[in-house]
């Protein structure tokens, strides 16, 4: 077996395929995102998650062993307040106790996997479910009355967000739709983000995401898991958890905070990234890296591969002036994983510039983010002018 890998890991070097995803595979189970350009790192989080002690199926253990079998950098445990069909078996007189329990397990196993204590406010619309993270005492928000419950949050200096808003017990249309409630809340900085993406839903809400836009909430994605990871969204085969890449200065639970309070996140579910171009971006420049191989003998075509190094696949819509010789303008490459192109260049022969729409990169509903690749090419790899031959 390990003659294997080293034998793969030297014809990758040999292809030129090189080092982005020496560490991963394209079947890892484990989620990684490189840092950002500008130096940010790339945070992944799970705000929404159950155990046995409200509606989930599992020891808040599990929830722990999960993140980290998936890469997670945070979770949070988000028992919903008011819902505990399990009371009769499991009495639950503190709500804080899923998050001691998965804290306290982090510790045992000197994990670095950040835990955060959180609860969710459940209730009819409006305002519908509501998570509170990074509380300090759940018990403090079970309350009788929904407002109450989070201004205590926020006092406690809680991020909250506004869970599933599609949900169809709750919007029969499928389409999420704002309540003077929460615009109250908004107006007073009480709510913070919104769930555009939410996995007991599996679904990706645009409708969500333009509330997100109109009113300059956080973009979240969530498992809000209640089973297993790996039975619901095919961990270690090729899924993922829905979840959130956070833009954040330093991993910290005080990094992530300050991220999440910025607004510098990405909604992340099946090949689907969605945020504000400022987020989403640097995300896929972190990426998506062009390595030149060589021009293609006698002629202004470069060989290059694109190397993608993160765990989601992208699909570009080449649209520049640039065209391509081997594929058409529609580029797929997988996750952890690189595909060659070679590009016509035309006359700029030092610089290679691919502007491209990243399909499944979403900046508002309906429309994908335009960005462009590029790279410098080192002066050895430049040939010099040609000539069509001359007859
Ligand atoms: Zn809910
Ligand atoms: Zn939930």
């Amino acid at each position: 077996m390990r003659y294997l890998l080293l034998a793969s890991a030297a014809l990758a070097t040999l292809s030129g395929t090189v080092a982005a995803h020496e560490d991963h595979q394209p079947d890892d189970r484990e989620a990684h995102f490189p840092a950002a350009q500008d130096g940010r790192q790339l945070l992944l989080v799970d705000l929404h998650t159950h155990s046995v002690f409200s509606d989930g199926m599992v020891w808040p253990t599990i929830r722990v062993e999960e993140a980290e079998r998936d890469g997670l950098d945070a979770i949070a445990q988000t028992e919903h307040l008011e819902h505990q069909p399990k009371r009769a078996d499991i009495p639950h007189p503190d709500r804080n106790r899923s998050h001691q329990i998965a804290a306290a397990e982090v510790a045992r196993t000197g994990s670095d996997l950040i835990a955060i204590n959180g609860a969710e406010i459940t209730r009819g619309m409006p305002p519908g479910h509501v998570n509170a993270v990074f509380v300090t005492d759940a018990n403090a928000l079970l309350v009788d009355d929904a407002e109450a419950a989070i201004r205590t949050a926020n006092a406690q200096g809680a991020f909250v967000f506004w869970n599933h808003p599609n949900w169809l017990p709750q919007a029969p249309d499928g389409v999420a739709r704002i309540f003077p409630f929460h615009q109250a809340l908004i107006a007073d900085r009480q709510l913070h983000g919104v769930e555009v993406a939410n996995g007991t839903l599996d679904a990706y809400s645009e409708h969500a995401f333009q509330i997100a836009l109109d009113y300059n909430l956080a973009v979240l994605g969530t498992s809000d898991i209640h089973g297993l990871v790996d039975w619901r969204h095919n961990a270690g085969h090729g899924g993922h958890r829905p979840q959130t890449i956070v833009l954040a200065g330093q991993r910290s639970q005080q990094g992530l905070r300050e991220a999440l309070f910025a607004g510098n996140t990405v909604a992340w579910i099946n090949d689907d990234i969605i945020g504000l171009q400022r987020n989403v971006e640097p995300v896929v420049q972190a990426c998506l890296k062009l390595e030149p191989q060589s021009y293609l003998p006698n002629s202004s075509v470069l060989d290059v591969q694109l190397v993608n190094s993160c765990p989601l696949a992208f699909t570009l819509n080449n649209d520049g002036d640039r065209t391509l010789h081997n594929i058409s303008d529609l580029i797929r490459v997988e996750r952890y994983s690189s595909t060659r192109l070679q590009v016509r260049m035309n006359d700029e022969r030092s610089v290679l510039a691919l502007d491209v729409r990243v399909l499944n990169a979403h900046i508002r509903p309906r429309e994908a983010l335009r960005t462009t690749l590029s790279i410098d090419l080192p002066a050895s790899m430049v040939p010099a002018l040609p000539s069509a031959e001359a007859e």
